[in-house]
Order: C-alpha cells, then structure tokens, then sequence
C-alpha cells in the first residue's frame, strides 16, 4: 500500500477489529491506550460470556491483563500444586512439582469486556469481506454495512471469514485423534478420588492413548471446596472412517470436526463409557463413566504462511490454532495483540513497517508453539500411521518426560502468587 501514513493527520487512526473475543478485545485495549480509535465489530448478539469451559492461564497472559489496566486477583485463576502420573492400576507411578494454573473461559473474558466502553463494541456485526484501497481498509458486513478503517484486524477465531478470503485453503487439518472431555461435580466422585486426585494434575498412558485430567471451578465458576468439578480429556486414536461416524448423528447428518454434546449418538458415548471401564485406570475408568454430557472433538490444528495483508493482520486463532496441549490458546491472542500494539508504536506512525514487524516476530511464535503441539500429541498420531512411517520415538511416550513437556514452550505456566493483586 502506499498511502505515506506518516504524514501528520488531524485525526486519529481508526482500527476496525472483527470479532470480540479474548483476542479481539486485548487488541482493542492496547490499540486505545496507544490513542487509536479502536472499535469491535462481534457477530454474535448474545453475551459470550455464557460460553466456554475450562482454560490454560500463563504469567504472560495475566501480564497482558495488567497491561489492559486489569487487576489480577487470586478469584481468577485456581493452582493445582503437582502433576502425577496414573499407572493402569491406579497407582501413582511419579509425581513431579508441575503445578498448574487454570481458570475458566468466561472469567479471563469478563473483565476485559466490562473495562471496554460499550459504544465501541458493536454487536451482531457479521464481517462479509474486506476491500482496500489507497484510503485504506473497509469492512462490509451482511446486513449491507460498510465501516472504513486505518487497519483491520481479523480476530475472527479459527474459522475466520478473513482469513478464507486471503489464504482459501488454509483449514484446520485433522491430526487423526479424537478427545472425549467431560466434568463430574466433585460430590458425584467415586470413593478415594478426592485424596488421590485433587490439588494434581494427572496423567495416564493407556496403550496409544493419553488422559489429562485436573479439578476445575464448579459452575458459575465456584471455586469453594466441595462445590468444584473434576475435567478429563480422553485423545484416543481415530482414522477418517471413525471420524466421520463419531460426529455424525442419529439423523445421519455430519457435523464436521465436532458436534454438539447433546446430537453425539448415545451408542458411541455408551461404547466409550465401557472402554473407560476396561482400559482406564479403576478410578479413572469411573470418573468417565459418571461424566452426565461428554463432548467430543476432533483434534486439529492449522498454521497461516502469512499474517499481514496490506492493511489486514491476522490475531489468535485466525492465524495459527496449536492443539490442545499446549494449553495456551488465550495466551497466545494476547501476546498477538500486544506485540502488534508494541510494532505500531515502534514503527512511529508508519502502519506498514508496524504490521511488517508484527507479522515477523508473531509468525515465529505461532510456528513455534503449533510444532510443539504436534511434538506432544506425535504419539497418538503416530498410533495409525503404517509403520514405515513411524518414528519408534513416536510410538512410546515416558510419563515423565510427558510431564516436563506439556504446555506451551517459552511460557510459564504458572502465576507466583506474590504477583497477586489481593
Ligand atoms: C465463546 C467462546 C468460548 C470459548 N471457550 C474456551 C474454553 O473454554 N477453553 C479454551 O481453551 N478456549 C476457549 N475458547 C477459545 C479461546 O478463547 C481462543 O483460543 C482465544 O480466545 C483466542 O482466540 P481468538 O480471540 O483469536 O478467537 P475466538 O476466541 O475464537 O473468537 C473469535 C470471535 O470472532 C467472532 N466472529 C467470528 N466470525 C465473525 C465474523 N465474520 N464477523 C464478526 N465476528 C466474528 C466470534 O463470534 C468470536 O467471538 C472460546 C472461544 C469463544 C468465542
């Protein structure tokens, strides 16, 4: 583009951010502190708030809440203090001092949406297309609208209408495994959970097959002992052929990557109960069967080659989507959206060499954070690949080494409390 943007202007540069998500809304933050005009555009009418589930909480992301002028207090995340591998029989087979911090969807979202003037969050706004010209960029949306803009920035989430119209082809891309996830309140344990379990994460390696399961805040997000739940997720090997029955429904409709909790067909999740039961640790194998509504997934994860398209950057999960094992989905957003502050304002007013700066250092990151993805979930992918193409590293995994490596390379997956604001 070569709009000189760093003539003196009388007013102030306009940034249009589609979608108002955890990564929307940290872009808009740091935008306005740095004196832009920043306004979200949301497709969604309802509050997004009533949404979500669990999520990965990092020091870089409550570093990134600060700096959106947010207090970080203890009720927002929970700790648990060490990280135990099950054995098949129940036992612990080691514990090492991983603890973890985590925190609910809603919680990390609620704050930054309530600390966000109203009148710059548009909702059910839902992005069309982008056209640009030497004026800029404008957004059209399918309601006819039209928005103009500096720069555009598409935090549009992994199915990102933007991203579709620069990079078609782009998609999630299935890693050949499923997850079951469920939650059981912490009343509804089986006997002896509560002492083996609570305060730790756990890992379990059945054949091909990992568990991850950890407590989690109840509902409404309730944190008080006896009143919270216990989360697993289940990767289990699954090939196209089983995919694609598992979300399908009872009607014979195919619902893609995944499908929503209550059309998952009775028998599958009846199977998968009794699978729990005769593969899963004792206690384990219970806790899955006492799940009421699991959910299921299909694992993906998906990387742009490009970030920045004229006056369009791509933020979050539009650009890169790491699978879940890296727990870092919200960090990750976050970061985005404070490196493309930092590169806007070290470029000086110059918008084209901030968002070429931004996209250098960002499309590092999400390269990296994807590959280690892929790293921690090769043994389950490798468990269907002929063997020719199996690495033997691929196919065992030793718990502890698990351990030490799960989460997100170069960030820290833990908050020392001392950092607390009360
Ligand atoms: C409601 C909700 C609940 C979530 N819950 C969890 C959770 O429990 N655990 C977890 O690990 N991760 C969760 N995620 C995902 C997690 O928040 C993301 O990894 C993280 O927020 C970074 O993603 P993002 O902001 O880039 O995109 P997303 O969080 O996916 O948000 C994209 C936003 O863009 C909006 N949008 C999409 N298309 C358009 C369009 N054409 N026009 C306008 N707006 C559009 C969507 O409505 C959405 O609000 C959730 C996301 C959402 C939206």
């Amino acid at each position: 583009m070569n709009t000189d943007s760093r003539e003196p202007k009388a007013r102030r540069n306009r940034a249009l951010i589609i979608g108002g998500s955890i990564g929307g809304l940290f872009a808009a933050h740091f935008l306005r502190r740095a004196g832009w005009d920043a306004v979200i555009f949301e497709r969604s009418a309802g509050d997004l708030a009533d949404r979500g589930a669990g999520l990965g909480i990092t020091a870089e992301l409550f570093q990134m809440m600060r700096r959106a002028g947010l207090k970080i207090s203890r009720s927002l995340a929970f700790h648990v203090h060490s990280s135990i591998w099950l054995t098949q029989t129940g036992e612990i087979g080691c514990e090492t001092d991983r603890g973890w911090h985590g925190s609910a969807w809603a919680i990390i979202y609620k704050p930054l949406r309530a600390a966000f003037p109203s009148d710059a969050y548009r909702t059910g706004m839902t992005l069309e297309r982008v056209e640009q010209d030497e004026s800029g960029v404008t957004a059209i949306f399918t309601d006819g609208r039209r928005e103009h803009g500096d720069l555009l920035i598409a935090a549009d989430g992994v199915y990102s209408t933007i991203r579709r119209q620069f990079l078609p082809g782009i998609e999630p891309r299935a890693a050949g495994y499923i997850a079951w996830r469920g939650l059981v309140d912490e009343k509804n344990l089986p006997e002896g959970a509560y002492d083996l379990l609570f305060d730790r994460s756990a890992f379990t390696l059945p054949e091909g097959e990992l568990v991850v399961s950890l407590p989690v805040p109840g509902p409404e997000n309730d944190m008080r002992p006896g009143h919270r739940r216990y989360y697993f997720i289940w990767y289990r090997p699954a090939d196209a052929t089983r995919r694609a029955a598992l979300f399908t429904d009872a009607s014979g409709r195919s619902h893609g990557l995944t499908i929503p909790p209550p059309l998952i067909r009775p028998d599958f999740i009846a199977e998968m109960k009794e699978a729990a039961k005769k593969g899963l640790p004792p206690i384990l194998g219970e806790i899955v069967a006492r799940a009421p509504q699991p959910l299921l997934q299909s694992i993906t994860d998906m990387e742009a080659p490009q970030m920045v398209f004229g006056r369009v950057a791509l933020l979050g999960d539009s650009a890169f989507l790491a699978r879940p094992h890296v727990a870092a989905g919200a960090t990750k957003a976050a970061l985005d959206a404070g490196a493309l502050a930092d590169a806007l304002e070290a470029a000086e007013g110059d918008i084209d060499a901030g968002l070429a700066r931004y996209e250098r250092e960002r499309l590092a990151f999400g390269r990296a954070i994807v590959a280690h993805s892929r790293h921690l979930g090769a043994y389950l992918e490798a468990q269907l690949k002929p063997p020719a193409e199996r690495n033997a590293a691929e196919m065992t995994r030793d718990p502890r080494t698990l351990i030490a490596e799960y989460g997100a390379p170069h960030l820290v997956h833990g908050v020392d409390p001392a950092t607390l604001d009360g």
